[in-house]
């Protein structure tokens, strides 16, 4: 049987990816989709918005015309997250949360929800991404303290903090596993190099330039061998895909909040 979905924020630039990504995906029914109060999308077919032709579903603003899904999908913003995280209680209805920036506070209080319905929070839902995680923490353990690690991350010309959150997340996941220090930082930049060099440093390199959506290199290299992982994302598609798979994952769980490690059954 299909998991029935509707995503929340469906008019957003995720969210458009998330229709089609639902539409598509052989074990999910798309039952429909919220945009905010006001919006100009309201009443409008879902796969006309995501650019995929009518499915004979329209936009709404009220979540009541949600209340046939089991599992609801949220790219929007902090403050709509938790109007959702009220009313998937109320209902008892299971939440992938894909939004991101919230703070210890709100992330203790989301986990809260996880005691009364399931709550998937997943601040980058990509499958490679959260793989590539474990692929660094294996790779640490196995490989020693090689001298040299260095990450290196490219990004789109518009985008503004550097290094990226993933990156900077690779670099605490080498961090902890090799009881490295991660504040030892070295950010290679158009400005030179800021930060000491030494060994227990780990390096951070960006690149910004024209439309690259994400490209992230782990390097492990010492005298006479390098080993190189890298990731890249060349659609916001990667993100809407492991957004379903969390969905279904999280239709068949219980009560609890997870994150997408265990989605991908890396925690086991
Ligand atoms: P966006 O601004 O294009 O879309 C957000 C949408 O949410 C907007 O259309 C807005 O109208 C809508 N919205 C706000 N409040 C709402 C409400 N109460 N009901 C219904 N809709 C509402 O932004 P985006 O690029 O799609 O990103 C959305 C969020 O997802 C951001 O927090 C972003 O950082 C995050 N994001 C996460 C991942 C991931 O892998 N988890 C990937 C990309 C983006």
């Amino acid at each position: 049987m299909k998991v029935k979905v509707a995503i929340l924020g469906c008019s957003g630039r995720m969210g458009r990816n998330l229709i089609q990504a639902a539409v598509e995906h052989q074990s999910i029914e798309l039952v429909g989709g919220s945009v905010r109060a006001n919006s100009s999308f309201v009443n409008v077919d879902l796969g006309e918005l995501a650019g995929i032709g009518k499915i004979g579903q329209q936009t709404s603003t009220e979540l009541e015309s949600l209340l046939a899904a089991d599992v609801l999908i949220d790219f929007t913003s902090i403050e709509a997250t938790f109007e959702h995280l009220a009313w998937c209680k109320k209902h008892n209805k299971a939440l992938v949360i894909g939004t991101t920036g919230f703070n210890e506070q709100q992330i203790t209080d989301i986990q809260a929800y996880g005691e009364s319905i399931p709550v998937v929070l997943a601040p980058n839902t990509s499958v490679g991404v959260n793989l590539l995680f474990k692929l660094l923490e294996v790779t640490a353990k196995a490989i020693g303290d090689y001298t040299d690690i260095e990450i290196f991350e490219a990004h789109h010309r518009f985008k503004k903090d550097a290094p990226s959150g993933t990156a900077m997340k690779m670099g605490q996941v080498i961090a902890d596993t090799l009881g490295r220090d991660l504040t030892k930082v070295a950010v290679y930049g158009r400005e030179g190099i800021t930060g000491e060099r030494d060994k227990d440093t780990i390096g951070f390199a960006t690149v910004r330039a024209g439309d690259i959506v994400g490209e992230h290199t782990a390097f492990f290299a010492d005298l006479g061998e390098r080993l190189e992982i890298t990731h890249k994302a060349t659609s916001r598609m990667t993100f809407a895909l492991g957004a379903m798979r969390a969905a279904f994952w999280l239709s068949n769980a219980d009560s609890g909040f997870y994150d997408m490690q265990d989605v991908l059954g890396l925690n086991d």
